[in-house]
């Protein structure tokens, strides 16, 4: 028996085949083009193998209500073809198995949950910081959600006294996303964030309104771990000053683990999302 998981991002779509003992056996990289072109060549890596049940963690929003007529949807995306476009429905239509059907942070906070930096915890946040900020929630082992799938890249912030940028979320301007995701920091030095110095006073401000973000969802959530990734992520000294920050701002309220143990980066490097993926599939025979 084979599971089947695709992290379905916004450049490019992860496939994955694995065995029953969650080894993956074949995975493939798909670039994000057209609707139809992409799926075509997903069905075209999948109909190499027989799967029992399938995976999808999806860029977003997505409609995750199942009372809803858009459930299984891509949403409004600026992503050009794919804005109310019926994934979920596409792919049942090929394949007559189960899915399960949520975020590719859900999927990365499941995966890292299950196998990477969070495993033996019942719950914990997986917040990426890249183009854009993403959050999945895992409580009481299961993926949460309400409504809607959490949100939580777009949470306001507090401004930090020296930043006076506008910000850049098309939507709020100046919520966590539109002040700290990757193109903020080249919209306010002219520079990418891979290419800043370590020492440019950009990373504190950075830090402090990732770690103010942070502290919000610890106060409302209190997951037992909080994992970080994404492209902006990759600079180890942000995580070191976000761990700082994180501190200061709690302030002693709230007691939480010693912060080198509970603020951590991904345990799975580019992985926690497809491994959630498959790990989901195998939960859709299992809970069949
Ligand atoms: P995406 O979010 O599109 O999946 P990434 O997670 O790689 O992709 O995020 C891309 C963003 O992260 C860009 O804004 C890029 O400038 C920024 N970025 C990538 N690498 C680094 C780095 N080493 N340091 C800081 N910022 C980075
Ligand atoms: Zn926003």
């Amino acid at each position: 028996m084979y599971y089947g998981g695709i992290e379905a991002g916004g450049t490019k779509f992860i496939c994955a085949v694995s065995d029953e003992q969650q080894n993956i056996v074949a995975k493939t990289s798909i670039p994000t083009t057209t609707p139809a072109e992409t799926l075509q060549a997903t069905f075209d890596f999948f109909d190499q193998y027989e799967i029992s049940a399938m995976g999808i963690g999806s860029f977003g929003p997505i409609g995750i209500n199942e009372d809803k007529d858009n459930y299984g949807y891509i949403l409004a995306t600026p992503k050009p073809g794919w804005s109310e476009f019926d994934f979920l429905g596409q792919m049942k239509e090929k394949y007559d198995i189960p899915f399960v059907w949520t975020t590719d942070v859900n999927a990365a906070a499941y995966g890292e949950l299950k196998k990477g930096a969070a495993q033996g915890k019942n719950s914990c946040i997986y917040l990426t910081v890249g183009t854009g900020i993403g959050g999945g929630v895992v409580i009481d082992g299961k993926i949460f959600s309400g409504i809607n799938h959490p949100e939580m890249g777009h949470v306001h912030v507090k401004r930090h006294p020296d930043d006076e940028y506008e910000g850049k979320c098309p939507y709020h301007k100046d919520c966590l996303e539109g002040l700290a995701a990757g193109p903020s920091l080249e919209a306010r030095t002219g520079i990418k964030g891979q290419d800043l110095p370590e020492d440019h006073p950009i990373w504190e401000i950075q830090a402090y309104y990732i770690a103010q973000a942070l502290m919000s969802y610890v106060l409302t959530l209190a997951p037992e771990r909080i994992i970080l990734g994404g492209g902006v992520m990759n600079q180890d000294h942000l995580l070191m000053k976000i761990r700082q920050s994180f501190v200061e701002q709690v302030a002693g309220y709230v007691e939480t683990p010693p912060v080198s143990e509970y603020i951590v980066r991904w345990g799975l490097p580019n992985e926690s999302g497809i491994t959630g993926c498959l790990l989901l599939a195998e939960d859709a025979i299992k809970t069949k």
